[in-house]
């Protein structure tokens, strides 16, 4: 398979699903409004569906996500659309779906499926005959663990060539997370003070205003070190700290994500703080004495030329006063006078809404040299145009372009990194609902002029 060549057909298994319902159909009714979708899209599950279901099923999700609806567009999409009904662990399953492929050469799996089925899945196609020329598309959380998720490589690779597997993170597929490695390589004035010696230290916040939605049993195997930590965040600190790739291209670009991540330690588990929200045992789905995190405070390090003695520091937690996405990179201080200046930073929010903010320090107005801080709000970016991410993964996928996925040789480093801190080795403390996570979170960023907290809008 010539790697650039699209799909000509698009599989997606767990059609009854709910990351199908809340994502793949807006993605797909967008591909298709957009003319960028013109092959069979075979829907597969197995709760005794047919066709007709599936179209409903359709019609409901977008009715809920994709705005006023466009019948043209949506007749376009459903007349593409077939549909199969069966087990993941019934070989049958896949002889029909190799059927109906009839004389695609490049189909596209997507796995929008529970994990414990990625093994079961990824042999049926191979047994049936659906994976030779194909691309599959693997939903996260890829593995548990580092043991976990090379086993998975391994099967994987038995029956697909690395450029065929798409691992997804959908993070990567945000415009304000591309738009890190964008400012940060297209802007000369920053690389003079982006390292160790301009840097004082960087911090990655994500924060939800809300618990677990109704997915605790899913979310009570995982924690927040495994649903964002291991996988969304270290590719943002992957973002801030790699080095110019050679060229803007899949490959050297996804090069340098893996030599930050061979950069950064395992983490000490003294170098962390978990947190439960109260109440998040009595959770429909959660185990009455869980003892998994719904917030973690991380301090890293990336013992790299350009980084080494700076903090890198995670905060991510459910059930907070916000939701919010943001990075701040903090200067050192300006020596101006011995005056109490605060620092220079940089503020990327990265969601829900998308905005770069740089904090500077002006004379406060009359009084007699005296600092005040202002921020000068660099763009509050239109988001005409912006495709949503898994709008824009489906859509590399279907070309065979890798760059916003994850390489086999970086999910097994980020596991590296985390794998230390997976246990639950480290004390848990409970915090409440609405507060900004316990206490003892605090002197992990002491060092860093404590934790940024980000406002509601941007
Ligand atoms: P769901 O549990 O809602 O859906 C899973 C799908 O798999 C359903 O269509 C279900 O069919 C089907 N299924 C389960 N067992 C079998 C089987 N033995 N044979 C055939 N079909 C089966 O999961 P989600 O949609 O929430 O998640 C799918 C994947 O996406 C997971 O890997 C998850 O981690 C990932 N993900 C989900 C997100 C979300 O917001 N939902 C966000 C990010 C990632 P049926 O209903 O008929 O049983």
């Amino acid at each position: 398979m010539t790697r650039h060549e699209d799909s000509d057909a698009l599989v997606f298994f767990g059609a009854s699903g709910d990351l199908a319902f809340k994502q793949i159909f807006p993605a797909l009714y967008q591909m298709v409004r957009k003319g960028g979708l013109n092959v069979p899209i075979i829907g597969v599950a197995k709760s005794g569906w047919t066709i007709d279901n599936l179209r409903q099923r359709a019609r409901e999700s977008l009715e809920r996500h994709a705005g006023r609806l466009d019948e043209a567009v949506f007749t376009r999409l459903v007349e593409r659309m077939q549909y199969i009904d069966g087990d993941y662990r019934d070989i049958a399953t896949f002889r029909r779906l190799r059927a109906l492929l009839k004389d695609a050469k490049r189909p596209l799996h997507y796995l929008a499926i529970p994990p414990s089925l990625f093994r079961d899945v990824a042999e049926a196609l191979h047994q049936a005959g659906c994976a030779e020329g194909a691309r599959v598309v693997i939903e996260k959380p890829f593995g548990r663990n580092l043991a976990s998720a090379q086993s998975l490589n391994q099967l994987l690779l038995r029956y697909f060539p690395e450029p065929a597997i798409f691992r997804i993170d959908h993070f990567l597929g945000k415009e304000a997370v591309e738009n890190l490695l964008f400012f940060r390589f297209a802007n000369t004035f920053l690389e003079p003070v982006w390292n160790r010696n301009y840097v004082h230290s960087v911090q990655i916040i994500m924060t939800e205003a809300f618990g677990v939605q109704g997915r605790g049993r899913l979310y009570d195997e995982l924690g927040a070190i495994r649903d964002v930590v291991q996988n969304h965040l270290l590719e943002v600190v992957a973002f801030l700290a790699m080095e110019p790739p050679v060229r803007t291209e899949a490959e050297p670009l996804r090069n340098e994500q893996v030599k930050v991540f061979e950069a950064i330690p395992p983490i000490d588990p003294r170098h962390i703080v978990r947190g439960q929200y109260k109440g998040y045992r009595q959770e429909d789905g959660v185990n009455p004495a869980s003892k998994m995190e719904t917030f973690a405070a991380i301090c890293l390090e990336v013992d790299s030329w350009r980084w080494t003695g700076v903090p890198f520091l995670i905060f991510a937690g459910k059930s907070m006063p916000v939701t919010a996405t943001e990075v701040i990179v903090k200067l050192k201080k300006s020596p101006l006078w011995k005056l109490p200046v605060g620092s220079n930073y940089f503020r990327f929010r990265l969601g829900p809404d998308f905005s770069l903010s740089l904090g500077a320090q002006v004379k406060r107005p009359g009084a007699p040299m005296e600092p005040a801080p202002v921020e000068l709000s660099a763009m509050k970016l239109d988001a005409t145009g912006e495709l949503a991410p898994y709008e824009r993964l489906l859509t590399d996928a279907m070309r065979g372009d890798p760059m916003l996925f994850v390489r086999q040789d970086a999910v097994e480093a980020a596991w590296r990194i985390v794998e230390p801190i997976l246990g639950g080795g480290a004390p848990l403390y409970e915090y409440d609902p609405g507060s900004w996570g316990p206490a003892e979170a605090a002197r992990l960023a002491e060092h860093a002029g404590g934790w940024h907290h980000p406002a509601p809008n941007s």
